[in-house]
């Protein structure tokens, strides 16, 4: 058995899936659903996971780490007694405790999961995650990014109209926005974006540093004990505005006892930031899609920190509707996480499903800035844009920068950062160009991106044809290069340039031959047509071609007629 498995920042679930009764959240040993994501060691080696280790935060600080998911893929470590613990170990220590779990409940072995990862991330963090399984004895059969697996258990694919939605999941420390969209029974992920440092947990900071002025006390001062202890009671006060408008915190510090009085509207304003915040990746998704707030049919919420009051109603406001939060928010993710893990195993219920996805981050190579200062100051130069629909090919061309240039070197990156080495080196190409002067050899690069998150990436030099290619897989691909060859064989028809496909090639057939009949203004008019869709047919994005072509065909059809002709 395949099982579902949502390993978050604050919490973490598992689930399987039953043939008569559906997705099913598994208990843990204490009868939760919930397993807190924290981890506590004693002197004598024992570990504490889940609800126990939470309870230590406040007697044993040191001891006891949480929210290290934030970490994944980072070089960070924790030093715990006389040893260093890396974010995998320590997430590793939690998923086998959610597997030892299972295998109480199920009485049976569980050796494989499907694990939920937030979309954005990277391919390092996805990589740590999928080692975090296996050093948890997991054989991890696929990574889901969380709002996919929320757009699985929220049964999207059930409505019959075309409809767009928005998948809003505010966890305890991320933020993901993914919009979705549904026609003719094929849902497709459109765009995904976020805030790897936005969650709940900056709402119970408001609250702390709330308590911290009322109560004129420094932060420095304070033991680590101590501010674990008003930490948990700014928990209690947040979570509990879900049932009482007015929250009171007491806590007592060096043998006095300080309060706080809050009510939700004084909470609501201390986080007017916060939600300027959240307001950001919402806007940017929409403007990926070329949406409005009016086109989304339905907002879903998902993640624990979407029970606030507070949020579901600036959601509301935002988006001129109530949200949709009829599965509980903690649970979606595991449920969506199974239903996958049931597919994998061509379970008949939800095999009807078909999701497309987006390449969550831009793809690209690097070009020299004719402004740099010093080395090391290369521009980065999109090829694929993130929330492009994939699979998807594109080609840009590079040429020689100095005279005599004996190769040029293609840096494969990951990332949105306008300066290359922001973002993420996944690979370099080197090829050889004859010798020549500066700007006369060019070279095409196509990056071809799989749906199984692989990329394939070919560098031709367009006076030689001479060309090399490279397969760059992520860390949770489980395909082998053979089968990754073979994909990509399947895949040529992507890669034709937009300039040699039928229908392009024919328009701009039709335009020089109308150039030449033409004189004067009109001719000009042509010419500056002409230019303008060869610059969209080299940016390869198919909508943009299509609406450009029509444009063009009208112009043609138009200036045909003219009485200037
Ligand atoms: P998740 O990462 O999805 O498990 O979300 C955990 C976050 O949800 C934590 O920051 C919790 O404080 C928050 N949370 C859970 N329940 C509630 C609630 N009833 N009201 C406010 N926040 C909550």
């Amino acid at each position: 058995m395949i099982v579902g498995i949502d390993l978050g920042t604050t919490n973490s679930l598992i689930a399987y899936f039953d043939e008569k009764e559906g997705a099913k959240i598994i208990p843990n040993r204490l009868g939760k659903n919930l397993t807190p994501s924290v981890v506590s060691f004693d002197e004598d080696g024992t570990v504490y996971v889940g609800e126990t280790a939470k309870g230590r935060r406040i007697t044993h600080p040191l001891q006891t780490v949480e929210v290290f998911k934030r970490d994944m893929g980072s070089q960070r470590t924790y030093h715990i007694g006389s040893r260093e613990y890396t974010p995998v170990e320590l997430s590793a220590l939690v998923l086998k405790s959610l597997k030892e779990d299972a295998e109480e409940y199920l009485h049976t072995e569980i050796t494989e999961a499907v694990i939920s990862v937030p979309a954005y991330f990277n391919d390092h963090q996805r990589k740590a995650t999928k080692k975090a399984g296996e050093m948890a004895g997991l054989k991890v059969e696929r990574l889901i990014n969380e709002p996919t697996a929320a757009a699985i258990a929220y049964g999207l694919d059930k409505i019959t109209e075309q409809s767009s939605f928005i998948v809003f999941d505010l966890g305890g420390g991320t933020f993901d926005v993914s919009l979705l969209e549904l026609d003719e029974g094929i849902m497709e992920v459109h765009c995904v974006a976020g805030d790897n440092f936005l969650g709940g947990e900056d709402f119970t900071k408001k609250i702390y540093e709330m308590f911290l002025n009322k109560n004129e006390l420094e932060e420095s001062d304070l033991s680590a004990k101590t501010k674990n202890h008003i930490l948990k009671q700014a928990e209690n006060c947040k979570v509990g505005f879900s049932k009482d408008k007015v929250q009171t915190i007491c806590c007592n510090i060096d043998n006095q006892q300080m309060e706080m009085v809050l009510t939700e509207d004084k909470f609501k304003e201390a986080c007017a930031d916060l939600m300027e915040r959240l307001k950001k990746p919402i806007e940017r998704s929409l403007r990926d899609a070329k949406l409005t707030i009016k086109d989304i049919d339905r907002v879903v919420l998902v993640g624990g920190s979407t029970k606030m009051h507070i949020i579901r109603s600036y959601v509301g406001t935002l988006f001129h509707q109530m949200p949709d939060c009829s599965v509980n928010p903690d649970e979606v993710v595991v449920i969506g996480a199974c239903m996958q893990a049931a597919m994998k195993e061509r379970n008949k219920q939800v095999e009807d499903l078909i999701l497309t996805d987006v390449c969550p981050y831009t793809l690209g190579t690097s070009i020299i800035n004719p402004n740099a200062r010093g080395d090391n100051e290369n521009l980065y130069s999109p090829i694929i844009q993130r929330n492009t629909t994939v699979p998807a090919s594109r080609t840009s061309r590079y040429c020689t920068t100095y005279n005599n240039q004996e190769c040029i070197s293609i840096e494969v990156y990951q990332g949105e950062n306008r300066m290359a080495n922001k973002n993420l080196l996944l690979d370099k190409l080197k090829v050889k160009v004859p010798m020549a002067p500066a700007g006369h050899e060019t070279v095409s690069v196509t990056f071809t991106y799989d749906i199984n998150a692989l990329l394939e990436v070919i560098v031709k030099v367009d006076s030689t044809k001479e060309t090399i290619k490279k397969i760059i897989k992520s860390p949770d691909c489980q395909i082998s290069m053979e089968e990754a060859e073979a994909r990509f064989a399947q895949l040529e028809y992507l890669k034709l340039p937009p300039r040699e496909q039928e229908e392009n090639k024919l328009v701009l057939f039709k335009a020089e031959e109308l150039y030449e009949e033409l004189l004067g203004n009109v001719r000009e008019e042509l010419a500056q047509a002409i230019s303008w869709f060869e610059g969209i047919l080299d940016r390869g994005e198919p909508e943009e071609i299509e609406e450009a072509r029509e444009k063009m065909e009208r112009m043609l059809h138009t200036l045909q007629y003219s009485p200037f002709l």
